[in-house]
């Protein structure tokens, strides 16, 4: 047995590179302080056969862009098609026919495309190292490839301060790109920097947004909501790494709370539940209440 629980949600990191410079992600920033690698195809093998027996929710994605791996194909072709839900999400960069292929004839269910504007100029405020150009030619990619539609295609926004204004525009502007859905979410602060979160958040998030999960509260940024004193998230869901690691989620993207074993597991869980929480939760929206993402409600333009 890898896991220590079976969890109703599991992300699974295929490959913790990226091509890109996101400003808020540990990974675009270089600090995610674990390894840079792949994960290791065999111990991938080994997690889908351990979960094809249950009806776990697969997000194969936590910090880095998966079609990154270099092996990834087969990696690709391995996965059973046995999960109601297998999402991959993708900065769109490398998607190919080949790769749209291997996708097709996998277990994934959904592949998300991550496209948080409609010009290049909005686009690489925050995909910094994008091309919103070369992203939207593999959309088409492999939109070709999914000619019976077997796969969702999801179109992932992170609303900025630079791009609200976008947001009214995307049904129309998606429309030839035969997407099912178009998701608008808040961003998440993936920093534990004091000092550096306010100006980060002061450049890219727009406080005059209803759906921001965070405000500024003597010069502190900090989460809307109030604090709970558990975790919502801990009974259901765990993160294991491209080193082997089985995490809580994807806030602990140093690798510091491992889940060695069960025991382990519950301690862990004590820990984060407990008044000596880990300083990660500190600014995680969860634990004050929120959903894992706000979405826009609905997208003007597009067809549900
Ligand atoms: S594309 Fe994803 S993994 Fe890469 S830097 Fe941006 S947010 Fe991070
Ligand atoms: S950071 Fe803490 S509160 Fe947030 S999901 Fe992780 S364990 Fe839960």
């Amino acid at each position: 047995m890898i896991l220590p629980f079976i969890p109703k949600n599991i992300q699974i990191e295929i490959s913790n590179r990226c091509n890109l410079k996101c400003p808020l992600c540990p990974c675009g920033q270089k600090k995610a302080l674990r390894e840079i690698e792949d994960i290791e195809f065999d111990y991938f093998k080994d997690i889908m056969k351990e979960l094809e027996k249950y009806d776990t929710k697969i997000q194969l994605w936590n910090y880095g862009e998966p079609l990154l791996h270099k092996q990834i194909i087969p990696l690709l072709k391995s996965i059973p098609k046995k999960f109601s839900e297998c999402s991959i999400s993708t900065n769109g960069h490398f998607m190919s026919k080949e790769y749209a292929e291997a996708i097709t004839s996998s277990g994934i269910t959904e592949v998300i495309f991550a496209i948080d504007g409609i010009t290049q100029e909005t686009y690489s405020k925050y995909r910094i190292g994008g091309s919103l150009a070369i992203v939207l030619e593999n959309l088409k990619i492999f939109n070709e490839l999914n000619y019976n539609r077997d796969i969702k295609v999801t179109i992932q926004f992170i609303a900025f301060k630079h791009n609200l204004h976008e947001i009214p525009l995307l049904g129309n502007f998606f429309k030839s790109f035969s997407v099912n859905e178009i998701k608008v979410k808040s961003a998440m602060l993936m920093t534990t920097d004091e000092n550096n979160d306010l100006e980060i958040a002061k450049k890219y998030l727009s406080f005059n947004y209803d759906g921001e999960r965070y405000k500024i509260d003597n010069l502190k940024i900090v989460p809307k909501g109030n604090f709970l004193n558990y975790c919502p998230l801990v009974e259901n869901s765990l993160v294991i790494t491209t080193d082997k690691k089985i995490l809580p989620c994807c806030w602990d993207y140093e690798g510091l709370y491992q889940i060695k074993n069960e025991k382990n597991w519950i301690s862990i869980k004590n820990l984060i539940n407990s008044e000596n929480y880990p300083k990660m939760c500190n600014k995680c929206p969860i634990r004050y209440g929120h959903i894992f993402s706000w979405d826009w409600d609905k997208v003007p333009g597009i067809i549900y």
